[in-house]
């Protein structure tokens, strides 16, 4: 019996409103969530830090507010684990990098400050690939998390740790970011729900950036309504992130549940192509059957850019990265190294601090970010724009555009999130093109700015969960949960 007598797998509605009638304490949840962190993240490796002290500060002051009478907010006592590429005052944020081991930032980013207005707890921050970059969490400075359905095999990237949180049962949230699937594919690794909002519908405020056009923070949930009741907490205007949209949110839990009957899904034949493991293929195929006797119309619909999704991908989000990344220079943030004493002793000061800088870079960042500063450096000099980086943002608009077209023939488009199962870790680190290529299925809908999320479908034979993304119009989100709730309940 755990000390909030609550199972394992309790949703975040259900925790929320069991601590606002009072029939559990917020303490007595940060307990079990301790107790349960202690038990599982040795092997899983899904926290990078544990603010023990703080959880407990919180659930005290949550308790403190009910017994005065007060009302609670819509996350009363929800453990909710961030990964750890958003700033949390005084509290370690490494972004999965040695450059950022004991950077404590002086502010929350907007969304961890929602959820502690709407009084979630916050127990700590998850593991991640460095800098957000990877498919696998294996390019962390502090070790790959596992997945606990099978912890030789990865929980996916790069928020892996916060999709290892929820599908472990530590937390029944969490943060992450997506800038090209780095939330959906964690959950369709893990069986958790994983959502990566309209672009700009969720302030980027304090999150470390990789490629500010396509980064995204969303929601990870063990249930869709849970995933809504977040979305809805963190999403709205902020007037300290410019591309932040000024609408309100939506009523996304109200749209969980709805009757999805008439609504009209598009199936892209594209995305239905060489490399789909057979048994995804199966399970999300099997899904849209069941959907479609719901009474979901189902349409095939034509994306005729995807092949182009991961090339257009990997030049513009390494371009943004090799210019976000500049500000690392052992000067502002994180680590400093001075470099060798000869270098400083015998140049003159402007090349004291270039080996500084050298320096720092050089022990700070591991391959995988060296490699995309390269590449992102490369296709932004001079020469080398127009062919490289020119010409990826004109495709971009082509994949916007075949959306656009989808979009006036059907209200979303369902399809496999990722074309396997979780891989085994180690499987692909030789080899970062194949890395690269398995993310074309989350990939388009980054670079078009649209909603997606991933609802797990039915298992693999040996037991390896299996997600179905759906991808709804701009602002949509709506239609998504609607569906995401119909997939859930099958
Ligand atoms: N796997 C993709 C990459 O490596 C996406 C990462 C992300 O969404 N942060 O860039």
């Amino acid at each position: 019996m755990t000390a909030s007598g609550l199972s394992k797998t309790v949703s975040v509605v259900e925790l929320a409103d069991r601590v606002r009638r009072g029939e559990t304490s917020a303490v007595a949840v940060a307990h079990d969530t301790l107790s349960r962190i202690d038990q599982d993240n040795g092997n899983l490796n899904a926290f990078l830090t544990v603010t023990r002290d703080e959880l407990l500060e919180q659930a005290h002051a949550i308790d403190e507010k009910r017994a005065r009478g007060q009302a609670l907010g819509p996350l009363a006592g929800v453990p909710i684990a961030l990964k750890d590429a958003l700033c949390t005052r005084g509290v370690r944020t490494t972004c999965g990098s040695k450059m950022l081991a004991s950077y404590v930032p002086p502010y929350d980013a907007t969304a961890v400050s929602r959820l502690r207005a709407a009084d979630a707890l916050l127990p700590g921050k998850t593991n991640m690939d460095e800098f957000a970059m990877g498919s696998s969490n294996e390019t962390s400075a502090f070790g790959p998390a596992r997945n606990p359905h099978d912890r030789e095999r990865t929980p996916g990237g790069s928020s892996g740790g916060s999709a290892v949180a929820v599908a472990s049962g530590m937390t029944p949230a969490s943060l992450g970011s997506d800038t090209g699937g780095s939330i959906r594919q964690p959950a369709s690794f893990t069986g958790a729900v994983g959502v990566k909002p309209t672009y700009g519908r969720v302030s980027r405020f304090g999150l470390v950036a990789f490629a500010s056009s396509l980064d995204q923070i969303g929601p990870f949930a063990s249930d869709v309504r849970g995933a809504a009741r977040v979305l809805g907490v963190i999403a709205g205007a902020d007037d300290r992130d410019a591309t932040c949209l000024p609408a309100p949110g939506d009523d996304y839990e109200g749209a969980c549940g709805k009757a999805v009957r008439g609504l009209r899904i598009g199936v892209p034949e594209e995305y239905f192509g060489s490399g789909l493991d057979p048994e995804v293929e199966g399970s999300v195929r099997a899904a849209i059957a069941r959907l479609e006797s719901d009474g979901v119309m189902i349409k095939k619909v034509h994306l005729a850019h995807t092949r182009h999704a991961v090339a257009t991908y990997y030049v513009i989000a390494t371009a943004e990265a090799s210019s976000n990344l500049a500000r690392f220079d052992g000067v502002r943030y994180g680590l400093r190294v001075m470099g060798s004493a000869a270098a400083n002793s015998k140049h003159s000061q402007g090349s004291a601090l270039r080996a500084m800088i050298g320096a720092t870079r050089d022990a700070g960042f591991g391959s995988e970010v060296k490699r995309r500063i390269l590449l992102g450096t490369f296709v932004l000099s001079a020469g080398y724009y127009d062919a490289y980086y020119l010409k990826a943002q004109k495709v971009r608009t082509l994949i916007r555009r075949d959306f656009d077209k989808a979009f006036g023939e059907v209200d979303a488009i369902v399809c496999p999130t990722y074309p396997t199962p979780a891989f085994r870790l180690g499987e692909k680190t030789s080899d970062p093109l194949a890395m690269y290529l398995s993310d074309v299925y989350t990939l388009p809908a980054s670079l078009a700015g649209l909603p997606a999320m991933s609802v797990p479908c039915a298992p693999t034979k040996a037991g390896l969960p299996v997600g179905l993304q759906i991808i709804a119009p701009a602002l949509k989100e709506t239609t998504m949960f609607a569906l995401a709730s119909a997939v859930e309940g099958q």
